[in-house]
């Protein structure tokens, strides 16, 4: 219901010549094919009775320049003609076979082009929906009391109908085609970039490592799903990573954070998540572990950083990381927990750095 109200307050695109690719796909391609059946129409009559029908040739050769000439015509006028070409067709169809061999389906195609129109608003669509059920209506109501121009045998009826119906299938089927498939396109390329918008808001650029917001939005998001879960955090800093960017030079000191975090990122794994907290600090999320469990891991961490022999441009140097690790208490928030990290983190620098403080 929530959708079919909604068409109600559509807002249509100011109507300009401009039309989608796939709508002039779909308009074209009916067209084309309508020509063609035209052509049929008109052969198969000459074929079976012997004579010559003006009305289908005329109008498959209006199918045809409307088909070649989209770009030159407006979208307006050319689905205009497409439109009053059915329309006149079904009712000298009508006028001319009567109705048993179905003619007036070649109305319905004409719907589906109106309604997948950005630029007709929806009560334009609805007014051409009514018009069409009361031509309809009014083309059977015609075919009760008169009798057709050219009356047909049964052979001919029968290739007439299949005709029809093929060609009525047809449409359909290329524009539920088209137009189901462009709008799945749009809605799938929007997934994408909304995937890759979120992940580059929440990807720190020089590590590729998560960044402290979805850090945050992580452990929140672990808290809200899991009533009072253990867990532990620890905070990271570098030890006088000032000195490296000093001695060696800022695009040295890039490469040293990038060397780390994939160090952080291997010995991560799948046990717990890293991020990059902000400069030289890195924060480490480490769910269902305790502060003694968080602690080994930290420690095995500091150790293979002390360990990690860095090398950029010729200069050869090691660092070491200072870590302060805090576990959750089951009625803290996670800032005072995070803080608390930070605090340990402090603590182990005034200790004299390269250590895990818990
Ligand atoms: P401490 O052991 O007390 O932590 O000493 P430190 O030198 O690491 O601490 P300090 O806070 O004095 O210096 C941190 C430095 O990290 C300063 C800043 O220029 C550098 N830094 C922060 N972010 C980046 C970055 O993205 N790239 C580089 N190359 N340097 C950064
Ligand atoms: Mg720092
Ligand atoms: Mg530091």
């Amino acid at each position: 219901m929530k959708y079919l109200l909604d068409f109600f307050h559509q807002k249509v695109p100011k109507s300009g010549n401009e039309i989608p690719a796939y709508y002039r796909s779909a308009l074209v391609s009916s067209e084309k094919v309508l020509a063609v059946y035209f052509l049929i129409s008109f052969g198969l009559f000459y074929w079976r009775e012997k004579q010559i029908l003006i009305v289908p040739i005329v109008l498959a050769v209006l199918m045809f320049l409307c088909a070649f000439n989209t770009k030159k015509m407006s979208m307006r006028m050319n689905v205009a003609a497409y439109s009053l070409t059915t329309v006149f067709w079904t009712g000298w169809y009508i006028y001319s076979f009567g109705w048993s061999i179905g003619g007036q389906h070649i109305l319905l195609p004409m719907l589906v082009l109106v309604f997948f129109n950005i630029y007709e608003s929806p009560g334009v669509k609805i007014f051409n929906w009514l018009l069409t059920i009361c031509y309809r209506m009014l083309l059977y109501a015609y075919s009760l009391n008169h009798t057709p121009i050219y009356a047909m045998d049964q052979t001919t009826a029968i290739i007439y109908q299949t005709i029809n119906s093929l060609t009525l299938f047809i449409i359909l089927a290329i524009d539920f085609i088209i137009f189901s498939s462009s709008i799945q396109d749009t809605e799938r390329e929007l997934r994408i970039n909304n995937q890759e918008l979120h992940k580059e808001a929440d990807t720190d650029p020089l590590t590729q490592l998560p960044n402290r917001r979805a850090m945050l939005d992580y452990i929140q998001n672990f808290c809200d799903t899991a009533p009072d879960p253990t867990f532990a955090v620890a905070i990271g800093d570098i030890d006088f990573f000032k000195k490296v960017n000093d001695t060696y030079g800022h695009n040295c000191g890039d490469f040293t954070l990038q060397k780390l975090a994939e160090l952080f990122r291997e010995k991560a794994g799948t046990d717990y998540r890293v991020c990059r907290w902000g400069g030289e600090e890195f924060c480490f999320f480490l769910p269902g572990k305790n502060i003694d469990e968080a602690w080994a891991n930290m420690f095995e961490l500091c150790e293979s950083v002390r360990k990690l022999e860095l090398e950029y441009e010729g200069n050869r140097f090691s660092i070491t990381i200072t870590i302060g690790i805090e576990e959750n208490d089951f009625h803290s928030s996670i800032d005072t927990i995070l803080e608390r990290a930070d605090k340990k983190l402090y603590m182990g620098k005034v200790a004299g750095r390269n250590r895990v403080v818990m």
